[in-house]
């Protein structure tokens, strides 16, 4: 068997949801919201599914969501997208990522990703052949340092994968940040793959800016979108690439191979979710402003040093001190079977190197009474 995926631990998410059904835990571990999607949108998806047809729709996906990628891509951040050549449906991010490094990368080639990271990012990365480079950013502010940047850029940089906003992180980059990663990619003329499945959800008045909106980026960078995040439909997997068409073609001949295309009833109702008024992308914002409020300052009441969050559905808090055990492992998995809420330790987010060991994250796309639950089991157990 492979040794990058046989190596590999069975995913944290995974691990920690099964941890919490086994004991009954308040789960604020894998991140999904607790209430599904607007009911219009699952309507469309049942009645296409009566009415069909339900066989294979085209490879690149539905026109009418690619047309409605496209449209989204000019109406959020003036980028004009060609949706019958820049545009790819996949299912879910996951395999757009996949799907992106398979298309993109060489054995040998370098990738830059920006630790923490998400974590299919690089056994993923490694099984496209990837020689992988780390870059660390730091708590509480994770800013991006230009000399550590630029010490990981070479001349066989192929890509980095950059995720913004950043899951667990929950930093949005700022404008001096993205600017410099721009400017590394131009120099070096690397490709930047943009994991953005949280760009809906950025909060205090942040704006979303993608990486492809930067001077010279528009042709190097291909951004990936998710239902399952800007609609909380995380079961059903429908994500999108948009870029430029020399990218897309290639990734799209890894796509046919991997999943060839997306249940094309759920493609017909993101396609009218991405057409959404703006009072859903604003009430989607606020409401999980409210609900990152109530948990943060729950937690800060426990006694907790909660971190900021600028975007994501997540908080971390520093758990040095706080008597929970050795390390954040042991501290979710005291969390879980002692307090019942099960949260995720952030070293599962470092597999290069050394990680930091006091850090836990909460989700908090939850309703407010679970959040409630939540806090009064910590405040319980502690
Ligand atoms: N990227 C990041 C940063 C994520 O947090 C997630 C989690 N859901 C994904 C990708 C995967 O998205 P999807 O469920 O659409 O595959
Ligand atoms: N992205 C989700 C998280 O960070 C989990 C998705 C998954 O379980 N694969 O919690």
């Amino acid at each position: 068997t492979n040794a990058i995926f046989t190596g590999v631990p069975t995913t944290v998410f995974e691990v920690m949801s099964r941890l919490a059904i086994e004991h009954k835990a308040v789960n604020l571990g894998q991140g999904f919201p607790d209430v599904d999607g607007p009911e219009e949108l699952r309507r469309i998806a049942a009645e296409a599914t009566v009415d069909g047809p339900n066989q294979y729709p085209p490879m690149l996906g539905l026109p009418e969501l690619r047309e409605a990628v496209a449209d989204a891509n000019r109406r959020f951040y003036g980028l004009d997208i060609d949706p019958a050549t820049e545009v790819l449906i996949t299912s879910g991010a996951t395999e757009a990522i996949a799907d992106c490094l398979f298309g993109i990368v060489e054995p040998g080639d370098e990738v830059i990703l920006i630790e923490p990271l998400y974590d299919c990012y690089l056994p993923m990365a490694r099984r496209a052949g990837a020689e992988v480079r780390p870059v660390r950013v730091s708590p509480p502010d994770w800013r991006l340092d230009r000399e550590a940047l630029e010490a990981a850029f070479s001349e066989r940089t192929k890509a980095i994968l950059l995720n913004n906003p950043m899951n667990p992180a929950a930093k949005v980059f700022s404008e001096d940040e993205l600017a410099l990663i721009a400017e590394l990619c131009v120099k070096y003329d690397a490709y930047a793959i943009c994991d953005e499945v949280y760009e809906h959800l950025v909060f205090d008045g942040r704006k979303h800016r993608p990486l492809m909106t930067f001077p010279g980026m528009r042709e190097r960078s291909v951004r990936i979108g998710s239902a399952g995040k800007t609609f909380s439909f995380t079961g059903w997997k429908v994500g999108y690439i948009s870029g430029p068409a020399r990218l897309v073609g290639p990734i799209a001949k890894a796509h046919q191979f991997v999943t060839f295309t997306t249940p094309p009833n759920l493609q017909k109702a993101v396609a009218k979710g991405l057409a959404s008024d703006d009072a859903y992308y604003e009430g989607f914002v606020a409401d999980m402003t409210a609900k990152r409020d109530h948990l943060s300052e729950g937690l800060s009441r426990l006694g907790f040093p909660v971190l900021p969050c600028e975007g994501t559905y997540f908080v971390s808090v520093d758990i040095a001190g706080m008597g929970l055990g050795e390390d954040d492992v042991a501290a979710c998995r005291t969390l879980t079977v002692e307090a019942g809420v099960a949260a995720i330790p952030l070293s599962a987010f470092y597999p290069c190197r050394n990680p930091p060991k006091t850090f836990v994250r909460f989700c908090f796309c939850k309703r407010p009474e679970v959040l409630d639950a939540a806090l009064d089991r910590l405040e319980a157990y502690l």
